[in-house]
């Protein structure tokens, strides 16, 4: 059962009494508006279902993912029988609908889950995000009822761990300059080419794929100058060809999630293996961004929620000069500052989240926008914390340091800012109206 919020104007005369009036009203002389709300509404967790999923990753996360993020950050290590334990608790398909093994439930739950999960260890929350987001929901937006019953389920329980891979050495945020080219060769397509920076590309030390990847590869092979055509494969390790270039190591942050090259031979992919119509893949790609890009960006709450809850403490608990840091207008200024960026990024990210449907694009300027903004903000608070804690902060012991280095790939993965800056300004030159 939902908290429906119900906000409503009513007209009163002034001799009446309302007893369910729980919030203010507003005279402009006579007669009297009133504006009163029925039920509290939680921005932040609307509905029961909300509530009860924050709680249960929560709890998760303090018991389960807490006590190893730390070693998993210094060892470099994807903890694949922790991320297994996603798919007892339901999580690892939360968007995908329950008759493929799902929680089905919307853009906003996808936001608290990974919120949580990234108050403890981000790097194992992109895991998650690059699995449940950028694989599972878009086989559930974009695929057919065959490659979602092949898929899905395996993906929802953890049997089989996903990825997405859209990124080459050669082409980040200039995605249609790809290289990787699908060619048709009588029921197959061959796919040929690497894609880079892959989260969960590799699922181990040994080199072992993702089981499953969706792939976009150039299809329009004859070069007639036209818009790139993009297509969408999915690639699994059954097909020949398949395999892991590297596994990325030395990674500023996120080192409890792996990173991987992939390298792609001549892959023979089934026909059915295509999903949606050949060269159409640009709407699921935006579609899909979309929720990249609002999910990106709750990681970036979790993470400044952490480092605000720590600089706070730290700065009662620690003296200098007979008086507690909090007491000093400069160390004010930092706590001050970040908690309002912090509140201003979360109120912003769970309306745009509120308001997204998964099943259609059209969401950019406000996925691009709440990242743009929560990634710097988390970035910044979490260069605060260490501030406050002077040399704690600069040590892994204090959690801060790995948070800051956590926190910068969001101002890069899934849109760097700068793209960002380009597709905000274009839809408010095409659109005006969106400011209002
Ligand atoms: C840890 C990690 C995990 C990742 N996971 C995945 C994944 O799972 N799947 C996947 O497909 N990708 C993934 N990525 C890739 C990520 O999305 C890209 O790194 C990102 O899109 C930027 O691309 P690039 O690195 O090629 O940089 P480039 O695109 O080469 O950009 C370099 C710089 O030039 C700037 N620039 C480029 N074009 C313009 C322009 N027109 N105007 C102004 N400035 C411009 C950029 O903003 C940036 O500052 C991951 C990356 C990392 C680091």
């Amino acid at each position: 059962m939902g908290f429906v919020a119900h906000i409503a104007l009513h007209i009163i005369r002034p001799t009446k009494v309302c007893q369910d009036i729980t919030r203010e009203y507003i005279c402009f002389s006579r007669p009297l508006l009133y504006v009163y709300s029925v039920q509290p509404f939680d921005l932040f967790s609307p509905t029961e279902e909300h509530k009860m999923l924050r709680d249960t990753v929560r709890d998760f996360t303090k018991s389960e993912v807490e006590p190893q993020a730390h070693e998993h950050d210094r060892k470099e290590r994807f903890n694949l029988s922790l991320f297994k334990k996603l798919g007892e608790l339901g999580l690892l398909g939360i968007t995908v609908p329950d008759t493929f093994g799902g929680a089905g439930m919307d853009a906003l739950a996808a936001c608290i889950a990974i919120e949580e999960l990234s108050y403890s260890d981000p790097g194992f929350a992109l895991a998650y995000l690059a699995h449940s987001i950028l694989c599972a929901n878009n086989i559930a937006q974009n695929a057919s009822t065959e490659q979602k019953k092949k898929y899905l389920p395996k993906l929802c329980t953890g049997e089989w761990i996903g990825a997405m891979a859209m990124s080459e050495p050669n082409a980040g945020t200039d995605v249609l300059g790809m290289e990787t080219r699908a060619v048709q060769s009588g029921t197959n397509y061959l796919l040929t080419g690497r894609k880079m920076w892959i989260t969960n590309g590799t699922t181990d030390e040994q080199g072992t794929p993702a089981d499953v990847v969706l792939v976009y590869a150039r299809s329009d092979i004859k070069d007639s100058g036209k818009k790139a055509e993009v297509t969408t494969f999915l690639v699994d390790r059954s097909m020949s060809g398949y395999s892991v270039g590297q596994k990325i190591v030395d990674k500023l942050g996120m080192r409890a999630s792996n990173t991987a090259e992939l390298v792609f031979d001549k892959v023979p992919v089934p026909k059915e293996n295509l999903v949606g119509e050949p060269g159409h893949s640009l709407l699921h790609m935006m579609k899909n961004l979309e929720i990249e890009r609002l999910t990106l960006a709750a990681m970036s709450l979790g993470m400044a929620r952490r480092a605000l809850e720590i600089m706070n403490r730290y700065a009662e608990e620690r003296s200098a000069f007979g008086n507690s840091l909090n007491r000093f207008g400069q160390i004010q200024r930092h706590i001050a500052e970040s908690y309002v960026e912090y509140k201003a990024a979360r109120c912003y990210l769970y309306e745009v989240g509120r308001n997204l449907n998964l099943a259609v694009e059209g969401n950019r300027v406000d996925s691009d926008g709440v990242k743009l903004f929560a990634a710097t903000m988390a970035k910044n608070v979490c260069d605060k914390a260490i501030q406050v804690l002077g040399g704690y902060g600069y040590v892994g012991e204090y959690t801060v340091e790995r948070l800051w280095r956590d926190a910068k790939l969001i101002e890069i993965g899934g849109g760097t800012l700068e793209a960002h800056h380009k597709n905000i300004t274009r839809d408010l030159a095409k659109n005006p109206s969106l400011i209002e």
